[in-house]
């Protein structure tokens, strides 16, 4: 037998398929996250960990650790790597027990989360991608997030108050009911501008009753839609 056709039988293997995308985490945080000043060890270690090609359709697999977003059906994304290491940083995880997260798409940053903190509330307002984030999170084990379809624009009052709230599609304001559900010294990180345009990704925080909010950079997501 040939050797290119006996690595691609061994490589055919569940076994070394996985450690090809093992190979391929750890450049992406090397390349994509690290090198670009994410610092946080916790996060780095999170994103090197969640097995990200497993929430892509099958199809795109091969771009799953690729530095853009990539489309999970219903019109939505899975964000760049970059911006969900952003994120999970900028909400300081490794001090935060309890995390909101609005927009749960894929259920791949709420992954992120759950490899950190102790719980994770997601809420996603598409029907299909609420159930599949959820049966998917329990596939791979994440038993510390809860999934629930809704509009996460009224947060998730039963759960409340959040130590962090991160929202993953765009309002052209920040939430009252987001705000009101963080609990104080907590953070929230929220693209906010207006559908179709460039927003700004925004850090709310909240300090002895105080909101005080800081401008981050600009970011394009998907527009957070309301139920009627
Ligand atoms: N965090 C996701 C990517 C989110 S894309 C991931 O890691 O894959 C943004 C998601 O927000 C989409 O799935 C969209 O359906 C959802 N969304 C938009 N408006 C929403 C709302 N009001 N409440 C909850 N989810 C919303």
């Amino acid at each position: 037998m040939r050797l290119p056709l006996l690595i691609f039988m061994f490589c055919a293997a569940p076994a070394c398929a996985q450690q090809g995308f093992e190979e391929l985490r750890h450049e992406m945080v090397k390349v994509q996250i690290a090198a670009r000043g994410i610092r946080d060890t916790a996060t780095l270690r999170a994103m090197r960990s969640v097995p990200r090609h497993e929430f892509v359709p099958p199809e795109l697999i091969s771009g799953a650790y690729g530095d853009f977003a990539l489309p999970i059906g219903s019109g939505q994304t899975i964000s760049q790597p970059y911006i969900v290491a952003l994120m999970t940083e900028l909400i300081d995880p490794a001090n935060a027990a309890k995390v909101l997260e609005v927009g749960s798409g894929s259920g791949y940053q709420a992954a992120v989360l759950a490899e950190i903190v102790d719980s994770v509330y997601t809420i996603e307002i598409v029907p299909e991608l609420a159930s599949s984030a959820a049966k998917r999170l329990k596939r791979l084990g994440y038993e510390n997030v809860v999934v629930r379809q809704g509009d996460g624009y009224l947060g998730w009052p039963e759960h409340a108050p959040f130590d962090a709230i991160l929202v993953t599609a765009a309002p052209d304001h920040i939430p009252d009911p987001l705000v009101a559900q963080l609990n104080d010294g907590g953070v929230m990180v929220i693209p906010v501008g207006s559908a179709g345009s460039i927003q700004s990704l925004t850090v709310v925080r909240k300090e002895d009753g105080k909101v005080v909010t800081e401008s981050k950079l600009p970011v394009r997501f998907v527009p957070l839609t309301r139920e009627r």
